[in-house]
């Protein structure tokens, strides 16, 4: 593959994104994947690691396939590129098959650049059959730590990516990741199959400008206040809770002490979750309260704070986290709130995410039965899934029910999807002729039918649509229910094709369902799990505890080993004050000897010394008169 002059890919960042010049490693990354190499890029999080794949892409004739894990992150990734003119699809778990079926369609013979897929899909027949057939031009791998199971978020259906592979020979594929430790590094490299000339690329994870810190209290909501208020209650902050309670009850706290502040959780309606984020994006609402369901592909360079009320269960998710702060490289704190009990309860709730084989059997059952899925069915089948709901249909706890489905999504039985707002969409896949003729025969739909066209003009013909249910309801005079209805009785009568819409959280079995006492889960490795889930505990509890450069422990756990301290954690600054407070030993024992030698005065003595150091050097000189080490002569001076 011919290398592409820099003024090439130069040209793309800037006539597509508007941007001047390359970030640091981006152009070697892009230079790597355009000279057909594998490659791993290791960003940290706001690095702009979307360009290293979106450039090459963009660069060449084809289409490139980017695999990642999160629908929500998918679509907003698709919805940027289109906004900047570049057709983009996308792939994922609770589309039709009609849908999935017209968006491959796409991919093979229009000019679109980018598929985004869900790793889910990757080896059904439907894919690998149209992917055969696409002019890929690079394999994208996003959040790759994915791939490991020695990471914090292993996903079995990455897996399926070296797979992909052999289906795509000669296609390049670059990874990539905000964290990965060495092992997770590694792991990829080997479970991604890449070459012997691969290329890594890793920027250090070292956030000169950000501030971490740990503040060790009895009452957190007070201490919170505290610390919002010394950076400023008008500074963009996000705080991160662990539950949802925890985000409404937090907010409201800091609403009664005059701090504006909203609660952000997937348990809100779609539109209020949809008018804080934007209330909070546009500074209107400056600090949010938020569960971790917060933040995920939000570009906002401008948070100054970024505050924890707990610990998350492992380092790799807190620098991701408290990493959303200062992305515009101005200064920015990030505050981890640890009480008395927090270690104890670390390791409890450690515990409890690796439930006893039963439950999790119990779990997998009630789900069969929840989703009436038949043993050997429902593969990739997707369906709405309410948790709450869940567990109280099959009287279990919802603590144990969600755990005991991370196991199953670990183990690669379940996946779950978090909610996303899906509008409803149509598409009139018959020709305008027999639309007509069922116009005419039909005079009750007519009208519905000529709003669709009218709002949507004739791309409607070609594939799906938005469509505004309300709108509709509006232009028709007309109840939303009755459009409904309408749609429906319409998509029933293959005169359009309705997807309602939707805003659920899903879940899918990711394999043909098991009996449930059959269901092979591996106990060695169920084991192996849980013993690098407690290191991770302990490798937070240590942070927690301190007694090191902040910074440097976090990079460590990174594999960075030589980092300097970054003088601006608590720690380092801690430091720096007590050398400021106890003057070093030997300016002592230098001050002693040169007035022993020659008796002076104070005056004199300070001469020899830089200004900065005039206050210590005559704090100590009194210090000295005081324990009667020196004495003042007649004369003033000192010996
Ligand atoms: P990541 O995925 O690494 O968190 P993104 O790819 O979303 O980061 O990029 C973060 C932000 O940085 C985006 O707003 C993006 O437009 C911006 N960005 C990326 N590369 C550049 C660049 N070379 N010059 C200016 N801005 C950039």
């Amino acid at each position: 593959m011919p290398e592409q002059p820099t003024d090439d890919i130069l040209h793309v960042l800037s006539q597509t994104w508007g941007h001047g010049a390359f970030r640091p490693l981006q152009e070697d990354i892009i230079r790597s994947v355009l000279a057909g190499q594998d490659t791993l890029a290791l960003l940290p999080t706001g690095g702009g690691k979307s360009i290293c794949f979106q450039v090459p892409a963009l660069a060449r004739p084809g289409i490139c396939v980017v695999v990642s894990p999160l629908i929500a992150l998918m679509k907003d990734q698709v919805e940027r590129l289109r906004s900047k003119g570049v057709k983009a699809e996308a792939v994922y778990a609770g589309m039709s098959h009609q849908e999935i079926d017209q968006t491959l369609d796409n991919c093979v013979y229009g000019p679109v650049k980018f598929l985004y897929v869900s790793p889910e899909r990757l080896l059904t027949d439907l894919f690998r059959v149209r992917v055969a057939k696409m002019k890929v031009n690079l394999l994208a791998v996003d959040e790759a730590h994915c791939l490991s199971q020695w990471g914090y978020d292993f996903r079995p259906p990455y897996l399926q990516i070296a797979e992909l592979r052999e289906l795509l020979p000669s296609v390049p594929v670059v990874a990539l990741t905000a964290t990965a430790t060495g092992q997770v590094k590694q792991d990829i490299v080997t479970k991604l199959k890449f070459g012997e000339n691969h290329r890594v690329f890793q920027q250090s994870f070292a956030r000169p400008n950000l501030s971490y810190s740990v503040s060790a209290t009895e009452d957190k909501l007070q201490r919170l206040l505290q610390v919002v208020r010394g950076v400023g209650a008008d500074k963009t902050s996000i705080v991160y809770a662990r539950t949802r309670r925890q985000t409404e009850e937090a907010a409201a706290f800091l609403q009664q002490h005059q701090v504006p502040a909203a609660a952000y959780h997937a348990g809100l309606p779609a539109e209020l979750r949809h008018r804080t984020q934007q209330n909070w994006m546009q500074d209107r609402t400056r600090i949010i309260v938020a569960t971790n369901a917060f933040g995920m592909g939000i570009d906002k360079p401008d948070v100054r704070l970024v505050v924890h009320l707990d610990a998350p269960d492992n380092l790799e998710a807190y620098y991701q986290e408290a990493g959303r702060a200062g992305r515009d490289e101005k200064y920015a704190f990030a505050v981890l709130l640890s009480g008395p009990n927090d270690a104890d309860e670390l390791r409890r709730r450690t515990v409890q995410a690796h439930p006893p084989i039963d439950t999790v059997r119990r779990v997998y059952q009630a789900l069969a039965n929840y989703s009436r899925t038949a043993v050997g069915g429902g593969e990739l089948v997707a369906f709405d899934f309410d948790l709450q709901q869940f567990a109280e249909t099959y009287r279990l706890k919802a603590l144990e029910v969600h755990n005991s489905l991370r196991v199953l999504e670990r183990e690669g039985f379940v996946q779950l999807n978090e909610a996303v707002n899906t509008p409803a969409r149509v598409h009139i896949p018959i020709d305008h002729r027999d639309l007509y003729r069922f116009q005419v025969a039909n005079e009750q739909h007519d009208k519905l039918i000529k709003s669709l066209l009218r709002l949507n003009g004739g791309e409607i013909f070609t594939g799906f649509q938005k469509i505004s249910e309300n709108s509709l309801a509006q232009h028709l005079r007309l109840s939303v229910a009755d459009v409904r209805k309408m749609l429906l009785f319409l998509h029933r009568s293959g005169i359009i094709l309705f997807q309602p819409r939707h805003d659920s959280p899903q879940a899918l079995f990711t394999t043909p369902r098991f009996d449930a006492d059959k269901l092979p889960l591996d106990q060695k490795r169920l084991r192996l799990g849980r013993e690098l889930a407690e290191q991770k505990t302990e490798a937070v509890i240590r942070y927690a505890h301190g007694g090191r450069c902040r910074q440097q422990m976090l990079l460590e756990y990174f594999g960075e080993l030589d980092a300097p301290p970054c003088k601006v954690c608590d720690y380092c600054l801690a430091q720096k004050k007590a050398r400021q407070a106890a003057p070093p030993v030997e300016l002592r024992t230098r001050l002693l000897e040169l007035v022993k030698a020659t008796p002076q005065t104070p005056r004199e003595v300070l001469t020899r010394f830089a200004p900065g150091e005039a206050t210590t050097v005559t704090e100590l000189l009194r210090e000295l008169v005081d324990s009667g080490e020196l004495r003042y002569a007649a004369d003033g001076r000192l010996g």
